[in-house]
């Protein structure tokens, strides 16, 4: 069985094809970062342009490199939401004009059960399981008893950690995207700054990363006002020591109150070295629970992971008829 996936919710402009459910066949992104650096983020209008332009060489691309004609596809399943919308819509009506054209099922995938679908590209899922999301959007931790079944047990009541690095990044002035540069300066610094650590009280799942950006802020404020000199690293070093200790703190307690046989961790921020020391620190070891961290190109926007969830979903005889919209807030809900 191949699925082809096609995946176009921010700024990558991916497709890619999975056989099995499980093994990549194909794996084509064109990232569209260099032409958003110069606006310090994300330009919606400049992100459907780009998917325009580059999503008929994405995905014939990765038709070439897999070696597959259409008709040997099972099904093409696509992000229909949550995204930017002008950006969704082109990878929905792509998928649309294929499924149609070529007579094949089609199969909308939430972006979120993508990334946690990255990693049975890794390893077999065995549920329970407990997934944690740490994106540019979201920061969630997720509860699976099986396939196809969603159920987000804890979320952020404000800023997604990914925002909360790129905004910090931005004020020490780093180029977007600024996590993976905040995550080189904090692995050279000390964390010798005392930031906070929002708690939000005993056997909250939630998050909260808005005051600790807004800590760090003020910190460099406050610091440039008395003319001290604050090391970019110390600061970053500080930042992310906050963030880490907070997501594996309330991983760990999530653990062990729903006796979960699989950790897995999935988004852009799952790439942070960091975080992945952290947290193969504190679940490696424990006895009857495996930790997966998917590698780093599967922790970012990819098109195999919505190939991956959107072949588990076609499995459950999940289908999606051609009015198949773009959906930017899309909520997370089992299939
Ligand atoms: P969402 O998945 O919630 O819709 P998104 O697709 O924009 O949002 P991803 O592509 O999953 O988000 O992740 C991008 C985010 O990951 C950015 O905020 C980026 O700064 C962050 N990121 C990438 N690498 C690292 C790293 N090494 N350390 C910390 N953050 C990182
Ligand atoms: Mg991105
Ligand atoms: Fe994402």
């Amino acid at each position: 069985q191949y699925v082809l996936g096609i995946e176009t919710s921010c700024d990558e402009t991916a497709a890619a094809i999975i056989k099995n459910g499980r093994e990549i066949v194909a794996n084509v992104v064109a990232s569209q970062i260099e032409s958003h650096k110069r606006f310090g983020g994300v330009v919606p209008e400049i992100a459907s342009r780009h998917h325009v332009e580059q999503l008929t060489i994405v995905f014939e691309e990765a038709m070439q490199n897999a070696e597959l004609k259409f008709e040997d596809l099972s099904a093409i399943a696509v992000t229909e939401g949550p995204g930017l919308v002008g950006a969704l819509l082109t990878g929905v009506n792509a998928a649309k004009a294929l499924a149609f054209a070529h007579n094949i099922p089609l199969v909308g995938v939430h972006h979120i059960a993508g990334h946690i679908y990255a990693n049975r590209l890794i390893k077999e899922l065995e549920f329970p399981l407990l997934a944690l999301v740490v994106s540019g959007g979201h920061t969630e931790l997720v509860y699976m008893k099986e396939h196809g079944s969603f159920e987000v047990i804890g979320e952020t009541l404000d800023d997604a950690a990914g925002e909360a690095y790129d905004k910090v990044a931005r004020t020490l002035g780093l180029p977007y995207p600024g996590g993976p540069h905040i995550d080189r300066l904090a692995h050279e610094g000390n964390p010798s700054i005392d930031l906070p650590r929002a708690w939000l009280g005993e056997g909250s799942f939630d998050f909260s990363f808005s005051g600790l950006k807004s800590a760090v802020i003020n910190t460099l404020h406050n610091a440039k006002q008395k003319d001290i000199e604050l090391d970019p690293k110390d600061v970053a070093a500080s930042f992310q020591a906050s963030v880490i200790d907070v997501l594996v703190t309330k991983t760990g307690y999530a653990v062990d109150k729903y006796k979960v046989k699989q950790l897995l961790v999935a988004g852009g921020v799952a790439a942070n070295k960091g975080l992945r020391a952290a947290l193969e620190k504190e679940f490696a070891t424990r006895e009857g629970l495996e930790l997966i961290i998917p590698p780093l190109s599967l922790c970012t926007d990819n098109a195999a992971m919505i190939a991956a969830a959107g072949s588990v979903l076609y499995d459950k005889g999940v289908r999606s008829d051609l009015a198949l919209n773009a959906n930017p807030g899309l909520e997370l809900t089992s299939y």
